[in-house]
């Protein structure tokens, strides 16, 4: 029995897929790329902008014929979009099997006993037939997502995030620790904590309390790990503890992807976000005065309720201030019961499109800058994939030579295409 996975948006909808992948592991199904030949298929939704639901619905919409051809193969529906929308989904898509919202992924392998037992018990007893018994454990990637946090306590009056996902809720310390020298068994070098806020982590650990620099300290020297990375960290929280414990954490990668939405203080304000531009700018400086050498990117939204050109050119003059070596860019879209949706989606489209084209030009050429900076240097690469992989401020390289994944291997840059550094292994 073969499952399909595809995740939709962030990293968070990704490391969702694998969580519930494990379970349909343990019940005989092995992992596929193509669809055509899956008795199964997981989608993880999105639902933050609408253009992210958008496409979740159509690639639903587009599976019908996969699912017609055998009636008995699985579609199952997880993740945001599903939150939302579940029982629109379910009425517009009869076809779906089941529909798993984000705040259940947790009970995930219940559902899928409740809704599937029947099925699923015939699919476990051809388990030893396919010997896959618990083969999602038995491998891990090198480079691996671990959940630290569901949900968000913020309310940023664009987002739905905490809609979708719900209040903050911490694993505790002993679970995260378990489950990363779990994966580092299994093959993970490198691991990148997943939250909201994923900084605003604190939980009580045999009576103290752990703060998110604490739990940096615990993970890093867990044997036979070589990076750790995490995301995404909200500015408020960064702070000197937080500052300290990267500097000093010998795994942990100068780089930090920090989102800061917007350079005009009025919208900032407007989005919640609960710093200034002054604030955010000075964490920065911190940061750089620990970690010369961190990579930073960030998120920025245009075209927001009320944004004018001198607000936009704020933001503009921001990220040239900033320096980031990559960015994702967004036009706004209103989103279901946001306290932004109140407001008039006033900045007409076409504008929209023309500050996004605007900022994401300057974003290339400070990507360009930051990877044409790194030619005739040596760098330090992890090998993900056999001469691909990343390094340590988070540049995507490929590199000729031999290659081994989970090596960490000496490289020089020779060049570099618009996303990618190009070397050769010393
Ligand atoms: N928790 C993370 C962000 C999660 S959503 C944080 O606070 O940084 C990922 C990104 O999607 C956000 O950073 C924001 O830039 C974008 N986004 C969220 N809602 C949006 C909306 N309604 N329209 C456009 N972009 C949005
Ligand atoms: Fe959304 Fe703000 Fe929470 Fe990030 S911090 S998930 S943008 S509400």
């Amino acid at each position: 029995m073969k499952l399909h996975t595809i995740a939709l948006g962030c990293q968070m909808s990704a490391a969702d897929a694998d969580e519930m992948a494990m379970p349909l592991a343990r019940r005989g199904f092995t992992p596929t790329s193509t669809p055509d030949d899956a008795d199964a298929i997981l989608i993880s939704t999105c639902t933050v902008r609408q253009h992210a639901e958008d496409r979740a619905l159509s690639l639903i919409g587009s599976l019908r014929p996969w699912k017609e051809e055998r009636p008995e193969r699985v579609l199952i529906v997880a993740g945001c979009a599903a939150e939302r929308l579940g029982p629109w989904i379910q009425q517009r898509f009869p076809f779906v099997d089941l529909i798993v919202g984000a705040k259940s992924i947790d009970s995930f392998p219940q559902l899928v006993e409740d809704a599937l037992g029947a099925r699923f018990d015939f699919l476990a007893e051809t388990a030893e037939t396919f010997d896959t018994h618990g083969a999602a454990e038995s491998f891990s990637p090198v480079s691996s997502y671990l959940t630290i946090m569901r949900g968000c306590n913020y309310s940023c009056s664009y987002c739905i995030v905490p809609a979708v996902r719900g209040r903050e809720l911490y694993r505790p310390v002993s679970d995260i620790l378990n489950e990363a020298r779990r994966k580092i068994e299994s093959g993970a070098r490198e691991l990148t904590l997943l939250g909201q806020t994923v900084n605003s982590y604190e939980s009580i650990n045999n009576g103290q309390t752990v703060d998110f620099a604490d739990l940096l300290r615990l993970i890093d020297p867990l044997p036979g790990l070589k990076r750790l990375r995490f995301m995404s960290p909200h500015p408020y929280y960064v702070d000197q503890n937080m500052i300290a414990a990267m500097a000093q954490c010998p795994t942990v990668c100068p780089q930090l992807h920090l989102p800061v939405q917007s350079g005009c203080d009025r919208l900032l304000k407007l989005m919640r976000r609960n710093y200034t531009r002054a604030q955010f700018m000075n964490k920065v400086r911190l940061l750089r005065q620990a970690i010369p050498d961190i990579v930073l990117s960030t998120d920025i939204i245009v075209g927001f309720p009320t944004e004018t050109e001198d607000d936009f050119e704020e933001t503009l003059s921001l990220v040239a201030e900033l320096e980031p070596a990559s960015a994702y860019c967004f036009k706004y879209s209103p989103r279901q019961s946001t306290e932004s949706s109140l407001r008039a989606d006033d900045v007409p489209q076409i504008v929209k499109e023309e500050r996004l084209g605007r900022l994401n030009a300057l974003v290339d050429r400070l990507t360009e800058r930051a990877l044409d900076a790194h030619v005739g240097q040596t760098v330090e690469a992890l090998d993900e994939q056999g001469g691909f992989g990343r390094t340590r401020g988070g540049f995507k390289m490929k590199w000729t030579g031999p290659a081994q994944p989970g090596q960490l291997v000496r490289v020089t840059v020779a060049g570099a295409t618009r996303r990618t550094l190009l070397g050769d292994k010393l």
